[in-house]
Order: structure tokens, then C-alpha cells, then sequence
């Protein structure tokens, strides 16, 4: 066995950036029984990811974080340049949480070869609501790199968090239907104190947008408890009002989905469970959202 170990900043962390070093390891893992949890991420890493991670420790015996910023599931070729990229400090991050711990970054080459582009999958209908309405192929580009990954690196474990959980439904939906063996845990949304949910975009925001940024949390906790008296659709509105009254956003979309099939409610059902997603700008900057209603 053999592998890199690369210090950065006097931070010692083992970083493979290639298919054939991270296999030559994973092997050895494998051979020793070892118990693999991975955490997908596309880097720039905050508390909402170290999350993640600190769960998949505590279940693991070997924590695989990779750093790829995926360009398939990019329609916008300005929001993928503009994606940050911190591999350093992501590094020192995920070294303060475990020693055993390692981190995949290949680069797109690596991944895709020549050519960069996605698979097609079916998931069902789930890739047709929300994000896959206004992200041309981004669920394409997530099937095609998840694949990747859970194929190359076989984990016993994978963890996503509910911040994206339209992508946590439709990875779950990849396993089942193209049959991985991996285990796929759903992790709670991390926010700020102020309720903004974390995330790597919002480096680009402003000091004053990011206070603003609150706003989206705040206004899907009140539209939760609209949601006990109104439709589905009254309480959409309401929302789309409060945004449309708000100067710093730009709502894309707010939708009352049921929380397995994520489609949009028309008639409430006290059986079924219901989420509420939202998209929206401020500062250019596109946030996500989403919480149970029920
Ligand atoms: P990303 O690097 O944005 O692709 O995110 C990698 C993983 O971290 C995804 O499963 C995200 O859902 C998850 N994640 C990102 N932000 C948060 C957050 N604030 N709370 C919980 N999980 C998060």
C-alpha cells in the first residue's frame, strides 16, 4: 500500500487525488474489515458538514470526506467558476476531527476523463420537482458522480444532509433502484444562530445580506404554522407575498411538497408527511431551504 501525505499549513492529512491510490487503499480497508463512512462535499466546508462527519466517526471506522466541485450538476458555468474552493483549510478542518480520517479531490479529468458529461438516470418523477424544474440536468450530474464515488470507494455508509433534500430522496432512490451497497443516513439542516441555514454559498454573501439571509428561515417557520388552518396553495402564497415585499430577494420558487413522492400538494392528506422548499437569490447568490410541516 502506498499514498500521499501531504502537510499543509504544518496540518498532516492524507489527500489521494487519484482513482488508482485511493483503490490501492481502499483495499487494504477492505481486506482489514474495516467499517467506511463517506461524506460527499464539494468543498469551502463549514459546521453544517462537519456535522456530518462527526456523526459518521461515531459510526465508522474510517471517515472518507471527498472535495469535488462536480461540474455536471452545474447549469450556470459563472456558479461554477465562482464555486470557493479552500482545500487547505478544508484539510486543517477535517484534521481536527479525526485521525482517521482521509480526503479524496480528484480532478475533473480524473472523474470524467476526456469528456464531462453526465449519465442519464431515472429516478421516478423525483428529478422532475423543484431544484430539477430550474437546474437543467443538475440530477444527472449528482447520479453520474455519486455512482462514481459509492462504486470507486464502497462505503458502508454514506451521509447527506436534509439542507439538500430533494438530492437526499434521489440518492436514496439511486441505491434502491440501481441497487449500490451502501447504507444512505439522512442528517438534520445546521444553521446559523440567526436560522440561515449554513452552506458554502454563503461565503459570497455580504455582512448585511448574510443578517438577511435569516429571513428565508424565519419565513418558512411562520408559513409552518399557516400551514394548520390554509391549503397548501394559500400558504405558498403567503409566502410568495412576503417575498415579494422583501427588496433583497428574489424568490425562484415555494413549494408544499409530500416528503417522499416530492410532489406538490394539492389536496392535504392527515396521513401523509409535508415539507416546505424554497429557492431563492439575494446578492446573486442562489440559497436553499426547506422544513417539515408536519
Ligand atoms: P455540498 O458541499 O454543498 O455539496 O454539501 C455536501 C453535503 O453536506 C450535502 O449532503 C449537503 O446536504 C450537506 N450540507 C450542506 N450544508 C449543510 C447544512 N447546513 N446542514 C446539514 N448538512 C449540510
Amino acid at each position: 500500500m502506498y499514498y500521499v501525505c501531504v502537510t499543509i499549513n504544518f496540518i498532516k492529512m492524507t489527500i489521494f487525488n487519484t482513482k488508482q491510490e485511493i483503490t490501492e487503499f481502499i483495499n487494504t480497508q477492505k481486506l482489514a474489515h474495516k467499517k467506511i463512512g463517506f461524506v460527499p462535499t464539494m468543498g469551502a466546508l463549514h459546521e453544517g458538514h462537519l456535522t456530518l462527519m462527526k456523526r459518521a466517526i461515531t459510526e465508522n471506522e474510517l471517515l472518507i470526506v471527498s472535495v469535488f466541485v462536480n461540474p455536471t450538476q452545474f447549469d450556470n458555468a459563472k456558479d461554477l467558476e465562482k464555486y470557493p474552493r479552500t482545500l487547505d483549510n478544508d484539510a486543517k478542518l477535517i484534521s481536527t476531527l479525526s485521525k482517521n480520517a482521509i480526503i479524496f479531490a480528484p480532478n475533473a479529468k480524473e472523474v470524467y476523463g476526456n469528456t464531462i458529461k453526465s449519465k442519464h438516470y431515472s429516478f421516478d418523477g423525483l428529478e422532475f420537482q423543484m431544484e430539477g424544474k430550474f437546474r437543467d440536468g443538475h440530477f444527472d450530474g449528482v447520479g453520474t458522480i455519486l455512482d462514481f464515488f459509492f462504486t470507486l470507494l464502497k462505503p458502508t455508509n454514506a451521509y447527506f444532509g436534509e439542507k439538500d433534500f430533494q438530492q437526499l430522496q434521489i440518492v436514496k432512490k439511486l441505491v434502491s433502484k440501481y441497487k449500490l451497497s451502501v447504507n444512505i443516513v439522512g442528517c438534520k439542516i445546521h444553521r446559523e444562530a440567526s436560522g440561515l441555514a449554513m452552506s458554502s454559498r454563503n461565503e459570497r454573501l455580504s455582512v448585511p445580506s448574510k443578517k438577511e439571509g435569516a429571513f428565508i428561515y424565519k419565513t418558512l417557520l411562520v408559513a409552518k404554522e399557516k400551514f394548520g388552518t390554509k391549503s397548501a396553495r394559500k400558504t405558498e402564497e403567503w409566502v410568495e407575498n412576503q417575498f415579494a415585499k422583501n427588496k433583497h430577494f428574489n424568490l425562484e420558487y415555494v413549494t408544499i411538497a409530500e416528503t417522499t413522492t416530492l410532489k406538490s400538494v394539492k389536496r392535504k392528506s392527515s396521513t401523509k408527511k409535508y415539507r416546505i422548499f424554497i429557492a431563492a437569490f439575494i446578492d446573486n447568490v442562489r440559497l436553499i431551504d426547506n422544513i417539515a410541516l408536519n
